[in-house]
């Protein structure tokens, strides 16, 4: 076990300010061009593959860090840099983990480099939970896979919704209930490849903010794959609603064991907007004067910031803290994970409309990043899990009540 200490070590600090110019140097002077421009940015994610940095080497070296913080580090400083953009690295990390949370070892090592591409060729991969009318809950999936004994092959249908990478991925990893009776427990996760027939595009969907990141609907119409595309095999499968119809306990549904281990990485990003807006504040702060003076020089202005810069500590201490611990395979028996994600997504939206109101008219228009950042921070209290469900994970894991 690694001890959890808030030191970076030398590979963890050249890693940071790495990323760090990449940020200021790649990301930063066309984040709000791809913002307008509301469309995939191949050209950038190509050069996030040729720096090596949307790669799988680079997630496998940070998923292998033994403390967990070079994910959340890297999470951060790509966030940091713009949060739409970054989505287009980190993205694909939902599929990726998607496959590795219920994937045997040999499906990993096939379908995980496929999500990457390669430096000339990146692709993206996709992780397909949602629907119409299942968001939240996540154990009402209608999305069907059923099995198709003699040809060895399952057959889904079923619509997905705002699906990050959605339609353009090199890989789908959907997640459809093969007994609906059992709810949550009865669920299982495919890959799907790309140029498989029946899995094509619904609505591309116009966003408020991350607008860098394609959402979409993903339809699935008849779409037959080789019975080999289940994660985890048809045994394993088996085994687990055998148990499940015994009543007996599971490890759980396919979906909620991906989302565990993601959640401090977006919490990361989240820290990393609302660092942004804090720093931008502060430098605007010192600079301009009203009524012959810095505005920072008003407690009204100066506590805001230290208000703001104490809230992005507690956020990074508390995402930080849960990267370790799903590093360390500790579970998270008190939802130190959803912590992470809620506390760091309020406060990057807090962080952002303070930086608004510090900027004044200029922080509203678009002359100005700050709006931007604002528009971008409300997702993270949406997606993986809202902040009140986010609550309710919490408040049963602390409470060992089930709270509704
Ligand atoms: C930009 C974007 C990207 C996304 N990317 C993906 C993706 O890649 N893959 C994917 O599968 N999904 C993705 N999603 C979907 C996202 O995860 C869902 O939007 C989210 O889980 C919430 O579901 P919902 O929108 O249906 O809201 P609902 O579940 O309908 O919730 C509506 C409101 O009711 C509240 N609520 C619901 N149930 C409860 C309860 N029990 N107690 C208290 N309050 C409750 C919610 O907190 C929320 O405030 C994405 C969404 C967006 C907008």
């Amino acid at each position: 076990m690694t001890d959890f200490s808030m030191a970076l070590n030398e590979d963890q600090q050249t890693i940071r300010d790495w990323l760090h110019s990449f940020a200021v140097n790649e990301m930063r002077p066309i984040a709000a061009e791809w913002d307008q421009r509301e469309e995939t940015p191949w050209d950038f994610i190509r050069t996030a593959a040729a720096a090596g940095i949307y790669s799988l080497d680079f997630f496998a070296n940070a998923f292998a860090d033994p403390s967990g913080l070079t994910l959340v580090l890297a999470c951060e400083e790509l966030a940091w840099g713009d949060a739409g953009l970054a989505m287009n690295i980190v993205g694909s990390t939902l599929g990726v983990a998607g496959i590795m949370a219920n994937g045997t070892p040999e499906q990993q090592m096939e379908w995980i480099p496929i999500c990457f591409g390669t430096p000339d060729d990146p692709k993206l991969s996709a992780f397909c939970v949602s629907e119409p009318d299942a968001g939240s809950d996540v154990s009402s999936l209608r999305t069907r896979a059923v099995y198709d004994e003699a040809n060895d092959e399952w057959v889904l249908n079923g619509t997905k919704t705002w699906i990050t990478n959605g339609g353009i991925a090199a890989v789908h990893v959907v997640v459809a209930s093969v007994d609906p009776a059992l709810g949550g427990r009865g669920q299982a996760s495919f890959v799907i490849p790309e140029g498989t027939p029946g899995i094509r595009m619904g609505q591309k969907f116009l966003k408020m903010g991350i607008r860098a990141s394609h959402t979409a609907e993903v339809v699935l119409e008849n779409c037959r794959i080789p019975g080999r595309f289940l994660l985890g095999g048809k045994d394993k499968l088996d085994e687990r609603l055998a148990r499940a119809r015994e009543g007996t306990r599971t490890s759980g549904q396919a979906a909620m064991a991906t989302f565990e281990v993601t959640r401090p990485s977006v919490g990361a990003q989240a820290l990393g907007i609302a660092r942004a807006a804090y720093e931008y504040a502060l430098d605007y702060a010192k600079e301009r004067q009203q009524f012959g003076r810095p505005i920072i020089e008003n407690q009204a202005i100066a506590f805001k910031l230290a208000d703001m810069r104490t809230q992005i500590e507690a956020s990074r201490l508390l995402v930080w803290h849960a990267a370790w611990m799903g590093a360390q395979r500790m579970p998270f028996s008190n939802g130190e994970g959803s912590m992470s994600k809620l506390h760091a997504s309020e406060t990057a939206v807090k962080v952002t409309e303070e930086a608004i109101q510090i900027l004044g008219g200029y922080g509203y228009t678009r002359d100005y990043p700050v709006e931007r950042w604002h528009r971008d921070s409300k997702i993270y209290t949406i997606f993986e899990g809202t902040s009140e469900i986010q609550r309710l994970i919490i408040a049963r894991a602390i409470s060992g009540v089930k709270i509704s």
